[in-house]
């Protein structure tokens, strides 16, 4: 809880400036529920989100006025609203093994980190993973996925850049299944900049999953760098509908005060958010809890 206070305490803070100066009216006229308003925007919360407090506020008495305190208040309780349903720890369903998790994202999003944490979470489970180097476009995404495989002691299926991801992938699901993997987490190549490339490249895996077990992927994860702010968002907008992502990680909230992002990519989507990535240790992926976030961002 510490860890998560401290990691959004930029992104209150920032609340606390924006809000600055509207409180303590007892009469909530428009103007000043407009500056509220636009105040939650200008914390990245999202039009949806503070459309939605201002409404909360303007069907609210404030006898003594609106504190701070009470305005905190309301914005942690609709914001534990929103992020309630979403929050949905990674399950591994007990049929069929090995579950495929394909992920994706744009470099630098965090993807590969995430990958070793999402491991390490699951090994914490007692469930056996083994990596698949699928982003075979960057020769130091595939290095540093291994070098991640020996520090957590995971098996990995890894070529040389260039090599066919499909084809790793296919190796991954033979070999896990014949050594008994639960999880299979498949890194792929995020270039958003070529949307026919990336498309070609994940039906390409899709169909050689397909051929092995009809229900794979199970699960495609969008990893996204929290302090991209708004560009998360169109990142979410343009993997969704070119690769039926079905969860979310959002990294990098230790110490962005745009953490409210992960609010408004709630409240837009509605995909479920396996897990948050608070620093760049192998710990420091975890589930989270709707109502401690709420409280850490609200402040
Ligand atoms: P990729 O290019 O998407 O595979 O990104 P990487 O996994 O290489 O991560 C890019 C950088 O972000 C690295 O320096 C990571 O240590 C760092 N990083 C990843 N996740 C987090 C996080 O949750 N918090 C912080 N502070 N850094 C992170």
């Amino acid at each position: 809880t510490e860890r998560l206070v401290g990691g959004f305490r930029r992104t209150s803070d920032k609340l606390g400036e924006n809000l600055g100066g509207l409180l303590g009216k007892a009469a909530l006229d428009a103007e000043t529920l407009d500056a509220i308003e636009e105040a939650l925007i200008a914390t990245d919360l999202g039009p949806a989100t503070a459309g939605r407090i201002r409404h909360r506020l303007a069907g609210e008495r404030f006898a003594l006025g609106l504190t701070e305190l009470r305005l905190r208040e309301i914005v942690a309780e609709e914001i534990e609203a929103i992020l309630a349903p979403v929050a949905v720890p990674l399950e591994i369903d007990a049929f069929p093994r090995p579950q495929v998790l394909l992920v994706i994202g744009v470099n630098g999003s965090g993807k590969t980190t995430t990958i070793a944490k999402v491991a390490h979470l699951l090994q914490e489970q007692d469930y056996s993973v083994m990596l698949v180097a699928g982003d075979t476009f960057r020769a130091a995404a595939i290095g540093q996925l291994k070098v991640w495989a020996e520090r957590i002691d995971v098996p990995i299926i890894a070529g040389s850049e260039g090599s066919d991801a499909a084809g790793l992938v296919f190796e991954g699901v033979k070999q896990g299944t014949a050594t008994g993997i639960d999880a299979l987490i498949v890194d792929t190549a995020g270039r958003l900049q070529n949307k026919a490339g990336l498309m070609d490249e994940l039906a390409k895996i899709r169909r050689v999953l397909g051929r092995l077990n009809p229900a794979a992927p199970h699960n495609v994860i969008l990893v996204l760098d929290a302090t991209t702010g708004q560009n998360a968002l169109n990142q979410i907008e343009v993997f969704k509908e070119t690769a039926n992502v079905t969860g979310l990680v959002m990294t990098k909230l230790d110490g962005t005060a745009r953490g409210g992002v992960l609010v408004a990519a709630a409240e837009r989507f509605g995909l479920p958010i396996h897990a948050i990535g608070l620093g760049e240790g192998i710990d420091d992926l975890r589930p989270f809890d709707p109502r401690e976030v709420a409280r850490a961002i609200a402040g």
